[in-house]
């Protein structure tokens, strides 16, 4: 069997088995090219898919659906350090875009693959890989600010309904298995993994060479908007033009196969960067924190997380300032993880030094104190550090954390209730507010925390339960009516999801 045709079939498998929805819709993506762009659409039988009727309202709520999977994906990474770092990257480009995006979300998965994705709805996978490979910031700005073209120009709802034939056949899988989903079905674990083989079927990699060249442009638009170095993108292809050498026959590379490099894609970029604005494109601490973390995190356990740790002894005796401080930090967090809290206390003091600490320093130290059982030098240290971190979500749920597990949770919701208006989409401040609420007896409060963790996740059968559930505690005129209010726009809302699915399904 042709090299080249095992490859692939390697990549397609890993796809599936790695990140079911999330990365399927990537695949589903990268299957249906955008020469047919131009080509008039619309197969009559297939009563739906024009690029017009893929509004973003209906990207969204697909977006939301398959991130739903996504989420408890064992490979999804959900570190509030992680995702608030890629976040606000994802939306400090967007904002210096010249067309308005309506949201950006952007995660990491753990894989050491060099890779990321766009799915509908403005989500962005990043692989832990790519992350830890870079070296430097702009490197990885460059690669979400290329995703975030994609999701611009809208590569992803075009490239969903413009493909006819065979996207019509995983469209309608993917539209099945969310129905599932939207009944509240546990078969949509079943029918993400049928849609899987329906996308497997007669795959393409890769978007066309136009499209990647417009997600180029923009991607160093922003770049260079933001304040990022604009060779970072010309390093990070050096950087993925060599990864992709090395790996032929071997796997192929993730990310040239999904965005094909071209020689005129590479030659247009660097003609673009030689024009480009040049900034002193500084790394930012918090990218040395979040990847020295992030190479623990993919490396796991046994012979990959020894020789994680490794580099990181090496980068503390070679590297200097806040990078030594960031191995100092990653072996600390390895250390955290596997309750080693002696040495992992050890190298959060040697990561900060006589420098000035950092945010992600002082969310672990108090995640070190709750594991020795020092609640009350936990509580004391997370306010601390709310106080001279204010921004950061790493800290605020690490306080969060020390207060409830000290039995303080009338203080939990009040700090929690700030933070809600701080990051009003962060699901994870409803869960835990629903955790303080039940241990306070307050049940129909935790419900109705708990339906707003699950409205913010896509998860909405989910949450119209636990507000009937609410509305049957409740003894309350008011909040009855209110409660009726919610179901009845919940239902609405499924309702009308259901019947935009039904459209793609036949
Ligand atoms: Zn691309």
């Amino acid at each position: 069997m042709p090299s080249h045709r095992s490859s692939r079939r390697r990549i397609s498998y890993s796809v599936q088995t790695r990140f079911g929805g999330a990365l399927l819709a990537g695949a589903l993506v990268a299957s249906t090219p955008l020469q047919a762009y131009s080509q008039p659409v619309g197969i009559p039988s297939m009563g739906v898919a024009s690029a017009a009727e893929l509004s973003p309202g209906v990207e969204r709520t697909l977006g939301d659906a398959i991130m739903e999977q996504g989420r408890r994906d064992p490979s999804y990474i959900a570190d509030p350090d992680v995702l608030q770092y890629l976040t606000d990257m994802g939306q400090r480009l967007a904002a210096a875009a010249t067309t308005s995006v309506d949201r950006i979300n952007v995660f990491a998965l753990r894989d050491p693959q060099i890779n990321a994705f766009a799915l509908p709805g403005g989500y962005i996978g990043i692989n832990s890989g790519l992350v830890v490979t870079a070296e430097s910031e702009s490197e990885l700005a460059s690669v979400v600010a290329h995703e975030i073209g994609h999701v611009l120009q809208r590569h992803i709802a075009r490239g969903m309904t413009q493909r006819a034939q065979s996207s019509h056949a995983m469209m309608a899988t993917l539209a099945g298995a969310l129905l599932a989903a939207l009944s509240g079905s546990p078969d949509l674990v079943m029918g993400v993994a049928a849609f899987g083989q329906a996308a497997a079927v007669d795959r393409q990699l890769g978007f066309s060479r136009q499209a990647e060249q417009e997600a180029d442009r923009l991607g160093l638009e922003m770049l260079t908007r933001a304040g990022y170095d604009p060779a970072g993108m010309a390093r990070m292809f050096e950087r993925l033009d060599n990864a992709s050498r090395l790996n032929q026959g071997g796997g192929g590379n993730a990310y040239t196969s999904t965005h094909p490099l071209s020689v005129q894609r590479l030659a247009d970029a660097q003609n673009r960067i030689l024009r480009a604005e040049r900034s002193t494109g500084a790394s930012s601490d918090a990218f040395w924190y979040v990847r020295a973390k992030l190479r623990i995190e993919q490396a796991r356990a046994g012979q990959a997380l020894r020789a994680a740790e490794e580099v990181l002894r090496a980068e503390t005796r070679q590297a200097e300032g806040v990078r030594r401080s960031a191995a100092w930090y990653g072996l600390a967090y390895s250390a955290w993880k596997k309750r080693d809290y002696a040495q992992a206390q050890e190298a959060v003091d040697q990561a900060r030094g006589k420098g000035p600490g950092a945010p992600q320093l002082a969310g672990l130290e108090v995640a070190i104190n709750l594991g020795r059982g020092e609640i009350d030098a936990a509580v004391q240290l997370g306010e601390s550090a709310a106080r001279r971190w204010p921004d950061s979500q790493g800290v605020a749920l690490a306080y969060v954390d020390a207060l409830q597990s000290a039995g303080r949770h009338d203080a939990a919701i009040t700090q929690l209730q700030a933070y809600i208006d701080q990051w009003p989409e962060v699901p994870r401040l409803w869960q835990l507010l629903a955790r303080s609420h039940e241990a306070l007896g307050q049940r129909s409060g935790a419900r109705r925390s708990m339906a707003t963790y699950y409205e913010l996740t896509g998860a909405l059968p989910a949450a119209v339960e636990q507000l009937q559930q609410a509305r049957a505690m409740s003894t309350d005129f008011y909040e009855q009516s209110e409660l009726d209010v919610r179901i009845r726009q919940l239902k609405e809302r499924l309702e009308s999801d259901r019947q935009l699915l039904e459209r793609f399904k036949n």
